[in-house]
């Protein structure tokens, strides 16, 4: 059933539940536009299961299954809970220290390197992705108060998303996720959102009843390309020449907004020149 794996599994239906649970509102720290707003149960001080919260209308209640994993989290016995240090760089042999120690040892590590150097541009921090909660932003701040440190900028995915923005749109105008439900025509193009954005789901699947048409363009056949009205599978970095072959077919069919085109862009003629001359649908 479209959109049914979506509901929370581990709360019972109608609120009878909550008899006895404290509830608490918590947002999800991943690095999701969904944000998945929370709400946890805790009885005799225990996280008993966790659940979107409803009010939320991307999510409608739902989180992924990290989300719901989240309950297993602070009680993990794989948990690191305190400060441990490896006796041989790579050699696996940990051993808990205690904070005052661990405290100790980064402290003359920064001050030797400050000794030696003159200053600490030596200590380099860089992160991303994973956790956006205070945990991450934190150490961005312990840094930020020792002066000039070195931060690697860059990142893995969101770059590439902002320059294709930028050069699509003049500047980075995202959609509200919700307005897929009224798309006419979705190409989900190397995206898996049936395992990666669980909550887009739904408004592919409501556009769908609207009547939309879903596309997929991947070299992998997804959960999401099994669900889509139509499946291109392509060679691995080979949908350069497709996206290439497609434009050659807008143009051919005349169905360019040429006025609009010429006063938004940079190159067109050029490009257009390009597709003509060494492109075709065929090749493509
Ligand atoms: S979809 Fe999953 S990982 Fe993403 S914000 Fe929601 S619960 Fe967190």
């Amino acid at each position: 059933v479209p959109g049914s794996f979506l509901r929370p599994l581990s709360a019972p239906a109608g609120g009878a539940y909550l008899d006895g649970y404290e509830v608490f509102r918590n947002a999800c720290p991943r690095n999701c536009y969904d944000t998945c707003s929370i709400k946890t149960f805790v009885k005799d001080g225990v996280i008993q299961f966790i659940e979107g919260a409803p009010e939320s209308s991307f999510t409608r209640g739902g989180t992924c299954v990290k989300g719901y994993a989240y309950t297993r989290r602070p009680y993990s016995p794989d948990r690191i809970k305190y400060p441990m240090v490896q006796e041989g760089r790579g050699s696996g042999n940990w051993k808990r220290v205690s904070w005052d120690e661990a405290m100790e040892r980064i402290a003359k590590k920064l001050l030797d390197m400050e000794a030696l150097d003159g200053n600490l541009l030596g200590l380099a921090l860089t992160k991303y992705s994973g956790n956006f909660g205070i945990t991450n932003y934190g150490v961005e701040g312990l840094l930020t108060s020792l002066g000039y440190t070195t931060r690697l900028t860059g990142t893995p995915c969101w770059p590439a998303g902002i320059d294709a923005q930028n050069y699509d749109m003049g500047d980075m105008w995202c959609n509200d996720p919700e307005d897929m439900a009224q798309s006419r025509y979705i190409i989900l193009w190397g995206a898996n959102p049936a395992w990666n954005s669980v909550h887009s789901v739904k408004y592919i699947y409501e556009a769908r009843e609207r009547g939309a048409k879903v596309v997929c363009i991947d070299p992998v056949l997804t959960q999401t390309a099994v669900k889509a009205d139509e499946y291109w599978q392509v060679k691995a970095s080979t949908d350069g020449a497709l996206a290439l072959g497609m434009a050659r077919h807008i143009l051919d069919k005349g169905l360019v907004d040429e006025q609009w085109v010429r006063a938004n862009s940079v190159g067109f003629e050029e490009f257009a020149a390009y597709l003509r001359e060494s492109v075709s649908v065929e090749w493509a």
